[in-house]
Protein backbone atom coordinates (compact mmCIF):
# COMPACT_ATOMS: atom_id res chain seq x y z
CA UNK A 1 0.00 0.00 0.00
CA UNK A 2 1.15 3.24 -0.78
CA UNK A 3 2.14 5.73 2.32
CA UNK A 4 -0.15 8.45 2.17
CA UNK A 5 0.10 12.05 4.24
CA UNK A 6 -2.37 12.48 7.12
CA UNK A 7 -5.40 14.44 4.89
CA UNK A 8 -4.94 17.42 7.28
CA UNK A 9 -1.89 17.76 5.36
CA UNK A 10 -3.06 17.61 1.78
CA UNK A 11 -6.17 19.81 2.87
CA UNK A 12 -3.34 22.52 3.97
CA UNK A 13 -1.18 22.10 1.11
CA UNK A 14 -3.80 22.57 -1.35
CA UNK A 15 -5.10 25.20 0.65
CA UNK A 16 -8.86 23.67 0.83
CA UNK A 17 -10.55 25.82 3.67
CA UNK A 18 -13.97 24.46 3.69
CA UNK A 19 -16.33 26.07 2.00
CA UNK A 20 -19.69 26.50 3.24
CA UNK A 21 -21.51 27.45 -0.02
CA UNK A 22 -20.42 23.57 -0.98
CA UNK A 23 -21.14 22.11 1.92
CA UNK A 24 -17.91 21.32 2.79
CA UNK A 25 -17.13 19.26 6.20
CA UNK A 26 -14.26 17.09 5.57
CA UNK A 27 -13.65 13.73 7.42
CA UNK A 28 -10.14 13.02 8.35
CA UNK A 29 -10.30 10.01 10.58
CA UNK A 30 -8.78 7.19 8.79
CA UNK A 31 -10.18 4.39 10.62
CA UNK A 32 -13.62 5.62 10.43
CA UNK A 33 -13.64 6.28 6.44
CA UNK A 34 -12.58 2.60 6.16
CA UNK A 35 -14.96 1.26 8.04
CA UNK A 36 -17.41 3.25 5.42
CA UNK A 37 -15.51 2.01 2.71
CA UNK A 38 -16.14 -1.49 4.13
CA UNK A 39 -20.15 -0.96 4.42
CA UNK A 40 -20.28 -2.53 0.68
CA UNK A 41 -18.44 -5.39 1.16
CA UNK A 42 -15.39 -6.35 -0.30
CA UNK A 43 -14.33 -3.90 -2.92
CA UNK A 44 -11.81 -5.32 -4.77
CA UNK A 45 -12.11 -5.05 -8.15
CA UNK A 46 -15.62 -2.88 -8.54
CA UNK A 47 -16.45 -0.26 -9.94
CA UNK A 48 -17.26 2.58 -7.54
CA UNK A 49 -19.29 6.13 -8.29
CA UNK A 50 -18.04 8.58 -4.86
CA UNK A 51 -19.61 11.75 -5.42
CA UNK A 52 -18.70 14.66 -3.54
CA UNK A 53 -14.65 13.28 -2.82
CA UNK A 54 -13.77 16.92 -1.42
CA UNK A 55 -9.77 16.58 -0.35
CA UNK A 56 -9.99 12.66 -1.15
CA UNK A 57 -10.27 11.20 2.23
CA UNK A 58 -13.14 8.61 1.66
CA UNK A 59 -11.72 8.03 -2.00
CA UNK A 60 -8.17 6.66 -0.54
CA UNK A 61 -10.14 4.44 1.44
CA UNK A 62 -12.08 3.30 -1.45
CA UNK A 63 -8.70 3.05 -3.59
CA UNK A 64 -7.07 0.90 -0.55
CA UNK A 65 -9.85 -1.28 -0.47
CA UNK A 66 -8.92 -2.15 -4.28
CA UNK A 67 -11.76 -0.40 -6.04
CA UNK A 68 -11.74 1.48 -9.36
CA UNK A 69 -13.21 5.03 -8.64
CA UNK A 70 -15.16 7.65 -10.33
CA UNK A 71 -15.10 10.50 -8.17
CA UNK A 72 -17.22 13.62 -9.55
CA UNK A 73 -15.93 16.72 -7.33
CA UNK A 74 -17.70 20.41 -8.24
CA UNK A 75 -14.58 22.26 -6.18
CA UNK A 76 -12.09 22.39 -9.06
CA UNK A 77 -9.56 23.85 -6.04
CA UNK A 78 -9.85 20.00 -4.87
CA UNK A 79 -8.71 18.49 -8.38
CA UNK A 80 -5.32 18.64 -8.02
CA UNK A 81 -4.95 16.60 -4.45
CA UNK A 82 -7.37 14.07 -5.96
CA UNK A 83 -5.02 14.12 -9.12
CA UNK A 84 -1.99 13.44 -7.01
CA UNK A 85 -3.80 10.69 -4.73
CA UNK A 86 -4.47 9.05 -8.37
CA UNK A 87 -0.98 8.83 -9.26
CA UNK A 88 -0.18 6.89 -6.18
CA UNK A 89 -3.17 4.05 -7.68
CA UNK A 90 -2.34 3.80 -11.06
CA UNK A 91 -5.45 2.82 -13.79
CA UNK A 92 -7.85 3.01 -10.37
CA UNK A 93 -9.20 6.69 -9.78
CA UNK A 94 -10.85 8.86 -12.86
CA UNK A 95 -11.59 12.27 -11.43
CA UNK A 96 -14.44 13.72 -13.45
CA UNK A 97 -15.07 17.66 -12.46
CA UNK A 98 -18.74 18.63 -12.50
CA UNK A 99 -22.00 18.66 -10.81
CA UNK A 100 -23.08 15.53 -9.87
CA UNK A 101 -26.82 16.50 -10.35
CA UNK A 102 -26.05 17.67 -13.99
CA UNK A 103 -24.63 14.58 -15.01
CA UNK A 104 -25.95 11.08 -16.13
CA UNK A 105 -24.18 8.36 -13.75
CA UNK A 106 -25.17 5.13 -15.65
CA UNK A 107 -23.69 6.87 -18.86
CA UNK A 108 -20.82 7.82 -16.79
CA UNK A 109 -20.62 4.62 -15.59
CA UNK A 110 -20.03 3.01 -19.15
CA UNK A 111 -23.54 1.20 -18.08
CA UNK A 112 -22.02 -1.39 -16.35
CA UNK A 113 -22.74 -2.03 -12.42
CA UNK A 114 -21.21 -0.01 -9.73
CA UNK A 115 -21.36 0.39 -5.83
CA UNK A 116 -22.45 4.97 -4.49
CA UNK A 117 -20.47 6.08 -2.10
CA UNK A 118 -20.83 9.49 -0.43
CA UNK A 119 -20.66 11.73 1.74
CA UNK A 120 -22.47 15.00 0.63
CA UNK A 121 -24.57 18.50 1.06
CA UNK A 122 -28.10 17.20 2.66
CA UNK A 123 -29.48 19.06 -0.04
CA UNK A 124 -27.54 17.64 -2.85
CA UNK A 125 -27.62 14.41 -1.16
CA UNK A 126 -31.33 13.86 -0.83
CA UNK A 127 -32.14 14.71 -4.22
CA UNK A 128 -29.57 12.41 -5.65
CA UNK A 129 -31.11 10.04 -3.37
CA UNK A 130 -34.61 10.33 -4.40
CA UNK A 131 -33.17 9.77 -8.50
CA UNK A 132 -31.46 7.18 -7.56
CA UNK A 133 -34.77 5.41 -6.14
CA UNK A 134 -37.08 6.27 -8.65
CA UNK A 135 -37.89 5.37 -11.87
CA UNK A 136 -39.55 2.23 -13.53
CA UNK A 137 -36.02 0.37 -15.00
CA UNK A 138 -35.38 -1.78 -11.54
CA UNK A 139 -33.03 -3.37 -10.24
CA UNK A 140 -30.95 -0.50 -11.17
CA UNK A 141 -27.27 -0.22 -12.32
CA UNK A 142 -25.92 0.46 -9.00
CA UNK A 143 -25.52 -2.17 -6.70
CA UNK A 144 -25.44 -0.60 -2.99
CA UNK A 145 -25.94 3.20 -1.87
CA UNK A 146 -23.77 3.99 1.27
CA UNK A 147 -24.34 7.66 1.44
CA UNK A 148 -23.71 10.40 4.95
CA UNK A 149 -27.09 12.18 5.79
CA UNK A 150 -28.20 14.52 8.46
CA UNK A 151 -28.86 12.07 11.07
CA UNK A 152 -32.47 13.47 10.75
CA UNK A 153 -32.48 12.55 6.50
CA UNK A 154 -31.17 9.18 7.80
CA UNK A 155 -34.34 8.67 10.13
CA UNK A 156 -36.63 9.17 7.84
CA UNK A 157 -34.92 6.71 5.14
CA UNK A 158 -35.08 4.26 7.05
CA UNK A 159 -38.07 4.55 8.93
CA UNK A 160 -41.27 2.50 9.80
CA UNK A 161 -44.80 2.77 9.90
CA UNK A 162 -46.04 4.74 12.96
CA UNK A 163 -42.55 6.44 13.34
CA UNK A 164 -42.54 10.12 13.48
CA UNK A 165 -40.41 9.81 10.81
CA UNK A 166 -42.01 7.74 8.24
CA UNK A 167 -43.08 9.23 5.01
CA UNK A 168 -42.46 9.38 1.01
CA UNK A 169 -38.83 9.42 1.50
CA UNK A 170 -39.41 6.04 3.96
CA UNK A 171 -41.94 4.43 1.05
CA UNK A 172 -39.56 5.12 -1.88
CA UNK A 173 -36.12 4.02 0.32
CA UNK A 174 -38.61 0.67 1.43
CA UNK A 175 -40.70 -0.42 -1.30
CA UNK A 176 -37.97 -2.50 -3.39
CA UNK A 177 -34.57 -1.74 -1.73
CA UNK A 178 -33.58 -2.75 1.82
CA UNK A 179 -31.69 0.10 3.46
CA UNK A 180 -30.96 0.22 7.16
CA UNK A 181 -29.28 2.62 9.22
CA UNK A 182 -25.23 1.35 9.29
CA UNK A 183 -23.50 3.88 11.20
CA UNK A 184 -23.84 6.74 13.37
CA UNK A 185 -21.36 9.77 12.71
CA UNK A 186 -20.83 12.28 15.97
CA UNK A 187 -20.68 15.47 14.11
CA UNK A 188 -17.44 16.02 16.06
CA UNK A 189 -15.83 13.71 13.18
CA UNK A 190 -16.12 16.27 10.79
CA UNK A 191 -13.84 19.28 9.83
CA UNK A 192 -15.39 22.15 10.41
CA UNK A 193 -17.95 20.28 12.94
CA UNK A 194 -21.62 21.03 11.33
CA UNK A 195 -24.21 21.76 14.05
CA UNK A 196 -26.33 18.59 13.80
CA UNK A 197 -25.45 14.64 13.82
CA UNK A 198 -24.84 12.27 10.62
CA UNK A 199 -25.49 8.68 9.70
CA UNK A 200 -24.15 6.52 7.89
CA UNK A 201 -27.32 4.65 5.25
CA UNK A 202 -26.63 1.58 3.55
CA UNK A 203 -29.25 0.84 0.26
CA UNK A 204 -29.45 -2.41 -1.54
CA UNK A 205 -32.28 -3.12 -4.31
CA UNK A 206 -34.40 -5.97 -3.61
CA UNK A 207 -36.67 -7.25 -6.51
CA UNK A 208 -38.90 -5.06 -7.75
CA UNK A 209 -42.62 -6.32 -6.46
CA UNK A 210 -44.99 -7.76 -9.25
CA UNK A 211 -47.38 -5.82 -10.82
CA UNK A 212 -46.60 -2.05 -9.66
CA UNK A 213 -45.45 0.71 -11.28
CA UNK A 214 -43.05 3.24 -9.16
CA UNK A 215 -45.25 5.96 -10.68
CA UNK A 216 -48.47 4.84 -9.37
CA UNK A 217 -47.02 4.22 -5.93
CA UNK A 218 -45.21 7.38 -5.78
CA UNK A 219 -48.40 9.13 -7.01
CA UNK A 220 -50.34 7.23 -4.11
CA UNK A 221 -47.83 8.22 -1.22
CA UNK A 222 -47.39 11.82 -2.46
CA UNK A 223 -51.42 12.44 -2.43
CA UNK A 224 -51.15 10.37 1.39
CA UNK A 225 -48.52 11.92 2.81
CA UNK A 226 -48.87 15.36 1.63
CA UNK A 227 -51.78 15.44 3.62
CA UNK A 228 -50.58 12.93 6.52
CA UNK A 229 -52.54 13.89 9.36
CA UNK A 230 -55.92 13.60 7.48
CA UNK A 231 -57.71 10.05 6.92
CA UNK A 232 -57.08 8.01 3.78
CA UNK A 233 -61.04 8.53 2.28
CA UNK A 234 -59.55 12.64 2.15
CA UNK A 235 -55.95 12.54 0.80
CA UNK A 236 -56.39 9.56 -1.43
CA UNK A 237 -59.70 11.24 -3.04
CA UNK A 238 -58.14 12.31 -5.52
CA UNK A 239 -56.66 9.30 -7.16
CA UNK A 240 -59.19 7.82 -9.04
CA UNK A 241 -59.77 4.05 -7.76
CA UNK A 242 -57.91 4.55 -4.62
CA UNK A 243 -61.42 4.47 -2.08
CA UNK A 244 -62.29 1.14 -3.77
CA UNK A 245 -58.90 -0.62 -3.58
CA UNK A 246 -58.63 0.47 -0.01
CA UNK A 247 -62.08 -1.10 0.57
CA UNK A 248 -61.23 -4.46 -1.42
CA UNK A 249 -57.95 -4.82 0.47
CA UNK A 250 -59.86 -4.02 3.98
CA UNK A 251 -57.75 -0.97 4.34
CA UNK A 252 -59.71 1.10 6.81
CA UNK A 253 -60.01 4.31 5.02
CA UNK A 254 -60.04 6.30 8.48
CA UNK A 255 -56.36 5.37 8.75
CA UNK A 256 -53.68 8.36 8.25
CA UNK A 257 -50.77 7.54 5.63
CA UNK A 258 -48.43 7.50 8.96
CA UNK A 259 -49.76 4.06 9.64
CA UNK A 260 -49.80 2.80 6.64
CA UNK A 261 -46.87 0.29 5.57
CA UNK A 262 -45.11 -0.03 2.87
CA UNK A 263 -46.47 -3.47 2.00
CA UNK A 264 -50.00 -1.65 2.30
CA UNK A 265 -49.09 0.75 -0.04
CA UNK A 266 -47.68 -1.72 -2.32
CA UNK A 267 -50.74 -3.77 -2.23
CA UNK A 268 -52.98 -0.52 -3.51
CA UNK A 269 -50.44 0.71 -5.89
CA UNK A 270 -50.68 -2.89 -7.46
CA UNK A 271 -54.73 -2.70 -7.20
CA UNK A 272 -54.50 0.21 -8.97
CA UNK A 273 -52.49 -0.44 -11.71
CA UNK A 274 -54.66 -4.35 -11.91
CA UNK A 275 -57.95 -2.26 -12.29
CA UNK A 276 -56.88 0.31 -15.10
N1 LIG B 1 -15.90 13.17 0.74
C1 LIG B 1 -15.19 14.21 1.48
C2 LIG B 1 -15.11 13.80 2.92
O1 LIG B 1 -15.87 12.91 3.32
O2 LIG B 1 -14.32 14.38 3.66
C3 LIG B 1 -15.86 15.58 1.32
C4 LIG B 1 -17.25 15.69 1.87
S1 LIG B 1 -17.98 17.29 1.80
C5 LIG B 1 -19.30 17.07 2.98
C6 LIG B 1 -18.95 17.30 0.32
C7 LIG B 1 -18.18 17.41 -1.00
O3 LIG B 1 -19.14 17.40 -2.07
C8 LIG B 1 -17.38 18.70 -1.16
O4 LIG B 1 -16.09 18.41 -1.61
C9 LIG B 1 -18.17 19.52 -2.20
O5 LIG B 1 -17.35 20.35 -2.97
C10 LIG B 1 -18.79 18.40 -3.03
N2 LIG B 1 -20.04 18.76 -3.72
C11 LIG B 1 -21.04 19.55 -3.26
N3 LIG B 1 -22.05 19.61 -4.15
C12 LIG B 1 -21.68 18.83 -5.20
C13 LIG B 1 -22.29 18.47 -6.43
N4 LIG B 1 -23.50 18.95 -6.76
N5 LIG B 1 -21.61 17.65 -7.26
C14 LIG B 1 -20.39 17.17 -6.94
N6 LIG B 1 -19.76 17.46 -5.79
C15 LIG B 1 -20.40 18.28 -4.93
Amino acid sequence: MPDLPPIREVIQRHGLAASKALGQNFLLDEQLLARIAALPGDLAGAQVLEVGPGPGGLTRALLRAGARVTAIEMDRRCLPALVELGGSFPGQLTVIEGDALKIDHNALMLGAPFHVLSNLPYNVGTALFVRWLSGENWPPLWQSLTLMFQREVADRIVAAAGDDAYGRLAVLAQWRSDARLAMKVHRSAFTPAPKVMSAVVHVTPTAMPDGVSARMLERLSEAAFGQRRKMLRQSLKGVPGALEALAALGIDETRRAETVSVDEFVSVARALVNNR
